[in-house]
């Protein structure tokens, strides 16, 4: 047999963990995609930049995976390699604010700001994504984002030279930023502000009293499916169309929240992209409005 990429990556980085043919739906939220020919679990951001030089010098060209939370991966798996950021996860007091790397968990650094007294994070507690996950997507609810609270970051460039973003260069927008597939975020430091832990934590524990009564977060979603629209909520036009509990296989619109699709039991990729084109399509139809998919689409 031929040498395979597990053994190539054994041989220069013999401590990485590694699992070969493992099933996405695993590490997504979705539950839903099929095996990646390996995925890697890096456990320092030097050994991630490590990992993404051997993997170039393969002729690899990695998925990078935070939580899996805003992604929709192949029934059929996928050829890359695959890097889930999730056991590079420090984060630090830095002044009045924060110092998290790329795979620190959204809820897990609001509730090491809120015990460091430091109010702003509040909006992520229950976000289930990752500090990289979050960076790109300029996540956010409640009325805050990433870009109320982030400084700068270390990131690769997609010729894995090290680059630093600060303020405005991240280029956030409605869950959209700078950085490009292909470029690895490192680490980031945000700015927050002085506050009462206990405050901080009342207002964390009703916003996450808000997301369980309005979300369906009993069930494997990606979260909002559809970004919103100029002219109102994705959610409020799917419901007026009559959507709510439509189905293709094991994927439907969520009964409790119109904009999440949800994976009621065995659904697939394809189940789940056949809600979404019937949900534009008839949105489109009945109101005008062109919904765009939030969750990201990834394609083998
Ligand atoms: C129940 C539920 C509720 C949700 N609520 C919200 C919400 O209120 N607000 C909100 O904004 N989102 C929400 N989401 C969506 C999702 O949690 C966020 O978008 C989150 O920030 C994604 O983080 P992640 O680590 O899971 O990213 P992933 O899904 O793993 O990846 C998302 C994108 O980021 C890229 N990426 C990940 N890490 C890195 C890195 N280190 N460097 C470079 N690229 C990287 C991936 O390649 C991919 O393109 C929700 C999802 C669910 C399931």
């Amino acid at each position: 047999m031929g040498r395979t990429l597990a053994d190539a990556i054994h041989e220069k980085l013999p401590q990485l963990e590694l699992r070969e043919n493992e099933p996405l739906a695993n590490h997504t939220s979705f539950r839903i995609g099929g095996p990646a020919k390996a995925v890697l679990f890096p456990k320092s951001t030097d050994e991630l930049r490590r990992l993404c030089g051997l993997l170039r010098s393969l002729g690899e060209k990695p998925l990078l995976l935070g939580n899996g939370s805003n992604v929709l991966a192949p029934d059929a798996g996928t050829d890359r390699a695959v890097i889930l950021t999730v056991k590079i996860c420090g984060m630090s007091r830095l002044g009045d604010g924060l110092k998290a790397e790329c795979g620190a968990a959204l809820t897990r650094l609001a509730a090491f700001a809120a015990a460091e007294g430091l109010g702003g994070l509040e909006f992520a507690y229950g976000i289930p994504g990752t500090v990289g996950g979050a960076l790109v997507m300029n996540a956010g609810a409640y009325g805050g984002e990433m870009k109320d609270v982030v400084l700068r970051t270390v990131f690769l460039d997609g010729e894995l030279r090290e680059r630093k973003y600060e303020g405005e260069d991240h280029l956030f927008g409605y869950r959209t930023s700078a950085f490009k597939d292909g470029e690895v975020i490192l680490e980031t430091e945000m700015r927050l502000h002085k506050a009462e832990a206990e405050k901080i934590r009342e207002k964390m524990e009703e916003l996450m009293a808000r997301r369980r009564s309005s979300q369906p977060v009993e069930l494997p979603s990606a979260g909002s499916a559809f970004k919103r629209p100029a002219n109102g909520y994705a959610a409020e036009l799917i419901d007026r169309c009559g959507l709510k509990g439509f189905t293709v296989g094991g994927a439907g619109v969520s009964e409790k929240h119109a904009g999440f699709i949800v994976n009621n039991g065995g659904a697939t990729a394809d189940d789940v992209k056949k809600v979404i084109e019937h949900v534009r399509e008839t949105v489109y139809e009945r109101t005008g409005t062109e919904l765009c998919q939030e969750i990201r689409i990834i394609d083998g």
